[in-house]
């Protein structure tokens, strides 16, 4: 999105994605729409090259990778995540996330805590808005069930999550999940393909809208 900015108001910009882990969700579709729409612009610089050794001077607004220093003109520093403090306060935390029960989301230290989204250590899903309100709904059966008698059904999830490359080129990875006493774990999956035609990736932006459109109107309508 930066490089689609860029490419129209900056062409020559340089983007260099520092990234401490060894690879990331829709590796392969990126990579290949930066090489076919922002040839040059955007280097990223894994672990095996120095991008989990990285220091930031903002004064001097210099970047360090692994001991090289640069001039930077913005830098977006995002730090390691973890749950909200109120978890940790709650003691339902171990390490960075708060473990739940994949039937209800409820978690394995506080049952009558639930915990939904992305402090959640729920298993297989990524950490979404779809992911968080598919849990939520879960979560809401469960917690009528347990509070009225009512029927709670059989715990079911799905992710989906789209990318936008460039204009109407959109790719798309989501899979659907179950309740497991261990976990909530993936069902079946899809993912986009390198070298869709450009209807199939319109399709998908077309398609990441009418989603945008759905969630919103089922949160707030
Ligand atoms: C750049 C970016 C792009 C993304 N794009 C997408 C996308 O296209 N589709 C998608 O599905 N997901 C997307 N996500 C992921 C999505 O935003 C998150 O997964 C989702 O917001 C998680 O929801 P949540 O309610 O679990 O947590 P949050 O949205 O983080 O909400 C937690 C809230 O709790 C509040 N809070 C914390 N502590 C306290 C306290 N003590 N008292 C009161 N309030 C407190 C916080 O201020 C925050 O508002 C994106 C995320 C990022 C960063």
């Amino acid at each position: 999105m930066v490089a689609h900015l860029l490419k129209q108001n900056n062409p020559t910009a340089k983007i260099l994605i520092a990234d401490p882990k060894e690879s990331f969700s829709k590796q392969g579709l990126f990579e290949e729409g930066w090489n076919d729409n922002y040839a040059g612009m955007i280097e990223r610089i894994g672990p095996d090259f120095g991008g989990a050794n990285v220091a930031v001077d903002p004064a001097a607004m210099t970047l360090s990778i692994d001991g090289d220093v640069m001039d930077v003109d913005v830098c977006n520093v995002i730090p390691a995540m973890k749950a909200g403090r109120i978890a940790e306060l709650a003691g339902i935390t171990d390490g960075n996330w708060a473990p739940v029960n994949a039937a209800d989301m409820s978690s394995t230290m506080d049952d009558s805590i639930h915990v939904l989204g992305d402090a959640a250590a729920q298993g297989d899903m990524p950490k979404s808005g779809f992911s968080a309100n598919s849990q939520a709904k879960v979560c809401a059966n469960a917690v009528r069930g347990a509070l009225t008698g009512s029927t709670v059904f059989p715990a079911r999830f799905a992710n989906t999550c789209w990318s936008l490359i460039d204009t109407d080129n959109g790719v798309k990875v989501g899979a659907t999940y179950e309740a497991t006493p261990e976990k909530i774990a993936k069902v079946d999956g899809f993912v986009s393909q390198t070298g869709e035609s450009d209807d199939v990736r319109a399709a998908t932006y077309q398609e990441s809208i009418g989603w945008y459109d759905g969630i919103v109107a089922d949160m707030f309508g």
